[in-house]
């Protein structure tokens, strides 16, 4: 290789993260503003890559750069690397750009072997000399040998250790003295020789390339590759091996290991936090082996050390400006740091500590809205599992709806709604293979949402986040049996009535309940966002279908709604027969009046809906699309209606009116429901629905404005591909438009806009401008259309698609901008070409996801829309993206 491969921390600074990773750029600032950090160096993360490149071969010449690197270590210590009389040892850690904690393997003590030992025992504490060999065994082999040798692994060490307490009647490690370690090291050694037909290495170099091939091998172990994808960490950048001389916690009561945070890491209390244990090593605190102490009362036992520790953990905030979580241990009397990086923290934390540390002057406030991850932020808005609560995760799914939920298992929505909110006030969980609009009424009732099927754009998830249910889609490890009413993990069988948890903030499903809280916004939760407001030039709306929802968007932050899918209105109970009635009518010349007369008795109720959405808006705009699903959404299920006159004729009775409606049911029948009778071909077909919606939107209107109050409705026309679709359905529009102006006597301040969500509507997006006062990018059809997957059952193949890196993610859940960007970006340039103040927004799903937000930034939309849960992220994912921070690149 032709580039330095290693680094002494003396020779390198915090801006080497790509080349350190973040453990050894921060041993090496550390070390250079003169804190005490035991001395060591760091492979780079080219040297992993370049392994992975050669075909696991440690590429030649690292030897030659790692020698003398010891060498200054050894001179820096007075120690020798294999010196049975003055022996240094080694801590080997993986560390990459991004903090992947316990992903990736560790050896400590390295450098021990039988003459050490043996010399060492004589100079030094027996047990503690021979339980750091027998964790260097464990470790080395684990790391090393597990990949290639059957029960080599930590747990058949561990094994071996319990066989041998057993033997001595003891339970606990502590209680196993220096001669029964003695005795755990040669089995741990025979153990090795007989499962790998060699010895355990005696000679310390041997060891150290071992370790620090092992390091570069976990850079690949199941749980690392699950870690990034799912942090969406790349999975190129490869991992750097720091190797560090031992500081031992564990020699005495004169030593001891802690960590912690310098800020409160759960509430962001400017307190430091954290834990520490006498006589013991880093590892012993973070496993829990024991109980450790809190650090307030390890202050009062050690002033003078806590002093020291109290100042390092200033000069670190000051240096790197962020809260610091920190690993230090205290041998003999001596204060070292073993680590430094930015703290992990909730987003409440998050939110408290940005505005902190402005307040403090530490920071800047861009600096602080540059800071904070924008999905961190729906940690501040639903309920959450109580902290510190510990649970078992039974399956996991897709994170659909965020929030902690907990109730009895239901499996049908019936039930639900009779059982839960609105009926009898039970907490129920509603469980479905998959769901359909027909169970609205059932998520509404439920405390959460569980599906076998279904995507982050499914109907349940849309749903879901618009309502803010906590919800967990797509679970493919759960099988569900309506029929029995149970569904089933593994061995494990939930029943009807049990009680079982969700996680829907991480897709988690657990057994049994757990402690919920309510998240209360904090003042600093108010004063952050306002400084996101001041900086982002991307307005923010929300996806709203009714006044409660429209009031929390608004108390969220929301300037205006931007999609109201007015066919939501239609799913409640009491209007479902006059819908199903206006459908029936629809096509049947004869029936005209009956037709015209459910179209009248459904004005009547979307005029009050709208009225009410305007009343909330208080004077804000609200684009209103008219009706979009296929109807037979609207009709019953045509199994079930076969099922019902079936059993009927079975008993010698008869239903006509069922029948009629499974003739119709057949009629409508459609193969693909998707591509056929949907959007503004509905309002084609059947004008009518065009004519009794707008009028329903514009009297509405007119009755808030006539109250002296403001309305601006923007009425929003459904997948439209070509210009002639949306000038049919606009001269319906103007002529009910007119007749309702001319009605009420006033002019109501109305726009006329459409969709693009079909890929020709993109390519032709200069002739419908001429059309169009808006448009809003609808990117959850867009995606189908381009891609051709089905965005209700693209879970099958998406997962395998994303695992094998066809596609670098869900394309319905972040934008993929090389394609169905490309799309959009030719409808924004055509559009505005034909009408340069064109108002452009997006309402797909992806307007509340912060990549998408940025690219929407970059193209120049004027807004994106979301679900007013989403809200406030979109607000700080918009002032991210004009303070040109994008979204931190993995
Ligand atoms: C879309 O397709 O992106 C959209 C917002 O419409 P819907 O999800 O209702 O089809
Ligand atoms: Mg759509």
């Amino acid at each position: 290789m032709a580039n330095k491969m290693v680094y002494l921390f003396e020779e390198a600074d915090r801006t080497m993260r790509d080349l350190l990773g973040g453990k050894g750029a921060n041993l090496a600032e550390m070390t250079k503003i003169g804190l005490p950090v035991p001395p060591g160096f760091t492979i780079t993360t080219e040297v992993c890559n370049a392994y992975y490149d050669n075909g696991k071969q440690i590429p030649d010449g690292l030897s030659d750069e790692v020698l003398p690197a010891l060498t200054h270590v050894e001179n820096k210590l007075g120690k020798k690397f294999g010196d049975p009389d003055n022996p240094l040892l080694l801590s080997v850690r993986s560390g990459a750009k991004f903090s992947m904690p316990g992903m990736m393997d560790t050896v400590l003590n390295l450098g021990l072997n039988d003459a050490i030992v043996e010399k060492l025992v004589t100079v030094t504490d027996p047990r503690f000399v021979y339980d750091s060999y027998r964790r260097f065994i464990m470790m080395l082999s684990d790391v090393a040998y597990s990949d290639k040798f059957a029960h080599i692994s930590k747990h058949d060490f561990e094994h071996i250790f319990a066989e041998l307490k057993a033997e001595l009647g003891v339970k606990e490690d502590l209680e196993v003295d220096a001669a029964g370690l003695k005795t755990l090291c040669e089995k741990y050694k025979s153990h090795v020789m007989a499962q790998t037909g060699s010895a355990f290495p005696q000679d310390p170099y041997d060891q150290l390339r071992a370790a620090v091939e092992a390091v570069f091998r976990s850079w690949n172990n199941e749980r690392a590759k699950v870690y990034r994808a799912k942090e969406k960490i790349s999975d190129d950048i490869g991992t750097a091996v720091s190797v560090q001389a031992m500081v031992f916690g564990n020699r005495g009561n004169d030593c001891g290991s802690g960590v912690a945070f310098t800020r409160n890491a759960s509430t962001g209390e400017n307190v430091i936090f954290g834990e520490y244990l006498t006589n013991a090593q880093g590892e012993d605190v973070v496993a829990g082996v024991r109980t450790p102490t809190p650090i307030s009362e390890w202050a009062a036992a050690n002033p003078t050390i806590y002093k020291q520790f109290e100042d390092t953990c200033q000069i670190l905030e000051q240096h790197y400006k962020d809260m610091q979580d920190i690993e230090f241990t205290i041998e003999h009397g001596t204060f070292y740091i073993l680590q430094c990086r930015s703290g992990k923290r909730t987003g409440t934390a998050a939110v408290k500590i940005a505005v902190d540390q402005v307040n403090e002057g530490l920071i800047t406030k861009n600096e602080a809205l540059a800071r904070v991850e924008p999905e961190l932020l729906n940690q501040c808005l639903l309920p959450v599992i109580a902290q510190g609560t510990k649970y078992t995760v039974l399956a996991k799914g897709l994170p659909a709806g965020p929030g902690a939920a907990t109730g009895i298992a239901i499996f049908d929505a019936e039930t639900a709604a009779i059982l839960g909110k609105g009926g009898e006030g039970k907490k129920v969980i509603l469980v479905r293979a998959d769901t359909s609009p027909d169970d609205l009424k059932g998520m509404l009732a439920a405390q959460g949402v569980l599906t076998a099927k279904g995507g982050m754009t499914s109907h349940a998830a849309l749903v879901a986040r618009g309502f803010g249910i906590p919800t967990v889609a797509g679970c493919s490890d759960i099988s569900v049996d309506g029929h029995k009413r149970q569904f089933t993990v593994g061995g494990t069988v939930i029943s009807e009535g049990d009680e079982i948890s969700l996680n829907g903030t991480l897709g988690e499903v657990i057994v049994g309940s757990v402690p919920v809280e309510d998240a209360i916004l904090t003042v600093e939760f108010g004063t952050f966002l306002g400084w996101a407001d001041e900086v982002r030039t991307l307005g923010i709306r929300a996806n709203a279908d009714t006044p409660k929802d429209t009031l929390l968007a608004i108390k969220f932050g929301a300037e205006g709604i931007g999609l109201c899918r007015t066919e939501h209105m239609f799913f409640e109970e009491e209007r479902r027969p006059v819908v199903q009635r206006m459908i029936l009518t629809a096509e049947n010349k004869e029936r005209a009046a009956e037709h015209q007369a459910a179209l009248d008795e459904l004005l009547v109720f979307q005029r009050e809906d709208f009225k009410g959405i305007f009343e909330a808006l208080g004077g804000l705009p609200a684009t209103i699309r008219l009706i979009d699903p296929p109807l037979h959404e609207f009709l019953p299920n045509i199994e079930e209606l076969i099922e019902e006159i079936a059993t009927l004729k079975a008993t010698g009775k008869s239903d006509p009116a069922k029948e009629e409606m499974l003739r119709a049911v057949r009629s409508m029948h459609e193969i693909n429901p998707m591509m056929g009778l949907r959007g503004c071909r509905l309002s084609i077909v059947f004008p009518g629905i065009v004519v009794m919606q707008t009028r329903a939107i514009l009297e509405g209107a007119a009755l808030v404005m006539k109250a002296g109050g403001k309305a601006y409705p923007e009425i929003m026309i459904p997948l439209v591909g070509h210009v002639n679709e949306l000038r049919t359905v606009r001269a319906e529009l103007e002529k009910a438009a007119k007749a309702v102006e001319a009605e009420q006597g006033i002019s109501i301040p109305y726009q006329f806009g459409t969709m693009i969500e079909v890929p020709r509507g993109a390519l032709t997006a200069d002739e419908i401008a001429e059309e169009a006062e808006f448009f809003s990018f609808g990117t959850n059809d867009l995606t189908q259309m381009t891609f051709g997957f089905s965005r209700d059952d693209s879970d099958k193949f998406l997962k395998p698609y994303v695992a094998q890196k066809i596609l670098a993610g869900d394309p319905f859940e972040s934008i993929d901008e090389t394609g169905v960007g490309l799309l959009m970006e030719i409808a924004v340039q055509k559009g505005r070409s034909v009408k340069p103040d064109l108002k452009l927004g997006i309402c797909g799903e992806h307007g509340g996801e912060p990549r998408s937000i940025a690219f929407c930034h970059k193209i120049g939309l004027n807004y994106v829309s979301c679900s007013p849960y989403r809200v406030p992220i979109a607000r700080l994912a918009a002032a991210q993206a004009a303070l040109g921070k994008g979204v931190s690149d993995k």
